[in-house]
């Protein structure tokens, strides 16, 4: 039984190490994380101005084609007009005079809007730019010093790995799953002694006849105060001295 116990505590001590390093880095993988959410988010809000410009611009175009088409035909029922021969062509020809010249009309004012509407979406999105490279700088700087920080420690995190990979595979099943479930909830240590008479994760007072139960490392005790899993000194040191230290 002991060497369970030594065998999960080598696994907190691995743990610990890789925890260091990785508390090197701060709270820079959560900026980075964070610069990349906010910078995408703008971005989205850029595209989607963007296209809707892009359509507004096409619609635009198409309505300048149609003036066009219909300028022409006016111009062509105009100089007929002076041809007509009765009434009928006359009417008829004034109808169209009519229809297309409040045509052209409504697709010039249709294009006015589209023409407020890009300029609008345009300076939109010309306000929103500086925020993208702004961030985007931020971010570079933190990917640069973070990539720096994972270099520097780079060997001795694969060394722990390595080391942890091994000991873990050593760990039985259950153990390893109640050592995880802790470890999260707790963040950081799941296995802890007892140091002068107390739980050395919550500080709480651990009743004597626990202690010495505790002491004969026959079983897993958990601590009842914080459900760290405890053990005795005595575990403590020989995990110490399997890792080499
Ligand atoms: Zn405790």
């Amino acid at each position: 039984m002991i060497n369970r116990l030594i065998t999960l505590f080598s696994l907190q001590l691995v743990d610990d190490e890789l925890d260091q390093l990785e508390e090197l880095r701060g709270d820079l993988p959560l900026r980075v994380n964070s610069l990349n959410a906010k910078i995408k988010e703008i971005q989205d809000q850029i595209d989607e101005k963007e296209s809707i410009r892009s359509e507004s611009l096409d619609k635009r175009k198409d309505n300048e084609e149609e003036i066009e088409r219909l300028t022409s035909n006016l111009k062509k029922f105009k100089a007929q007009l002076y041809k007509v021969r009765n009434n009928k062509e006359y009417d008829a020809l004034t109808k169209e005079i009519d229809h297309s010249e409040s045509e052209i009309e409504r697709l010039s004012s249709e294009n006015v809007d589209f023409e407020l509407n890009s300029e609008k979406l345009k300076s939109a999105i010309e306000e929103l730019l500086p925020s993208v490279e702004e961030n985007t700088a931020v971010l570079m700087e933190n990917q640069v010093e973070l990539k720096k920080i994972i270099k520097e420690n780079e060997i001795e995190e694969a060394k722990l790995r390595e080391k942890r990979e091994k000991i873990a595979s050593q760990v039985k099943k259950a153990d390893y799953s109640v050592y995880m479930r802790i470890r999260k909830a707790l963040k950081g240590k799941a296995i802890v002694t007892i140091n002068r008479s107390a739980c050395s994760g919550c500080h709480n007072i651990i009743p004597s006849q626990r202690q010495i139960e505790l002491r004969q490392n026959r079983r897993l005790f958990t601590c009842e105060s914080c459900g760290r899993i405890l053990v005795s000194p005595e575990v403590s040191i020989e995990a110490e001295k399997s890792l080499g230290k």
